[in-house]
């Protein structure tokens, strides 16, 4: 029991037989809202800034979102060979949506996310991951990403950024072999797709599925990424990118060149997040 309970925001992981909370300012909860999709809250914590809640599930806090948002999105563009067109569905906060447009040479991003109701608050309460959203190269949409894809043209897409919430509610057929197909449908023959892809520690059965999926589904190619996320269950995060050709190394050179600042995002950190513990390695070796 912690001290105080209601000085806290808990969110238990039964799952996990985990919790994790953040202490609260005075100031407690900010904004509570019920969209037609799901609930959507925002904390004021006395360490991590602001924090936003989606049906009771972390999704971000203003001190550690770079961590996810820079390895969400730099890592699959120096990657790609030469990415011009991207497609992040979900990431209605907004953070990836900036981080992808740092890179000079992306043409158009268009960010599909089932809810407005995450980008309003975000505008409000994070305001700081919404500043390239009236970069000219950006459009944002409120649909569902399962249908825009299936309506997407052929081969139009260079990446494509899955930035949802965990496979349950509305985004749980993200994770599935039906959507990752229509995703190799929509991308170019040298197109990547990256997915937030949960713990490597908790999620293991979930980390083979995608890789299973993404395999069947078509991609000749699939790579984990792992990096630290201290507000997500375990502290300890994944993405996985998928590939419909080998990969090749990344672009390291200008990924040292880049023309912008990360905080967490280098080619040393890219090279690190793509080595996997032995007991990782064991486990997606059996797909
Ligand atoms: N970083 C977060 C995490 O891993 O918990 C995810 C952040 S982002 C806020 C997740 C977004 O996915 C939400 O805004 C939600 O509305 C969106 N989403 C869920 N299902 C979706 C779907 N089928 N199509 C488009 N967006 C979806």
């Amino acid at each position: 029991m912690l001290p105080n309970e209601q000085d806290w925001f808990t969110e238990p992981c039964e799952e996990c037989g985990s919790a994790f909370s953040l202490h609260l300012t005075g100031e407690g909860k900010l904004h509570e809202e019920q969209t037609a999709f799901q609930k959507i809250e925002v904390f004021d914590t006395t360490k991590f800034g602001k924090l936003m809640t989606i049906d009771g599930l972390v999704m971000l806090s203003s001190r550690d979102n770079f961590l996810y948002h820079e390895m969400m999105s730099h890592p699959v563009l120096y990657t790609h060979p030469k990415p011009r067109r991207v497609l992040i569905i979900g990431g209605g906060d907004c953070g990836t949506l900036r981080e992808v447009l740092r890179h000079p040479d992306i043409a158009q991003v268009q960010q599909v996310d089932i809810d407005e109701g995450v980008t309003r608050a975000s505008l409000k309460y994070f305001p700081e991951l919404c500043e390239a959203n009236d970069d000219p190269r950006a459009q944002l949409y409120f649909e569902d990403g399962l249908k825009w894809i299936k309506e997407a043209e052929a081969g139009y897409y260079d990446v494509i950024i899955v930035d949802s919430t965990d496979p349950i509610g509305p985004a749980e057929g993200l994770f599935g072999e039906a959507f990752f197909r229509d995703c190799v449908r929509a991308l170019a023959d040298d197109g990547i797709l990256v997915q937030q892809s949960e713990s490597p520690l908790l999620h293991m059965a979930l980390l083979k599925d995608i890789h299973r999926y993404m395999r069947r589904a078509g991609f000749a190619a699939t790579q984990t990424l792992h990096f630290p996320q201290p507000v997500y269950p375990s502290g300890w995060w994944s993405c996985t990118m998928a590939s419909k050709q080998s990969f090749n190394g990344f672009r390291e050179a200008e990924a040292s060149a880049r023309p912008f600042k990360t905080l967490y995002y280098s080619p040393e950190v890219h090279r690190g997040a793509l080595a996997l513990p032995p007991f990782v390695q064991e486990q997606l070796a059996q797909i």
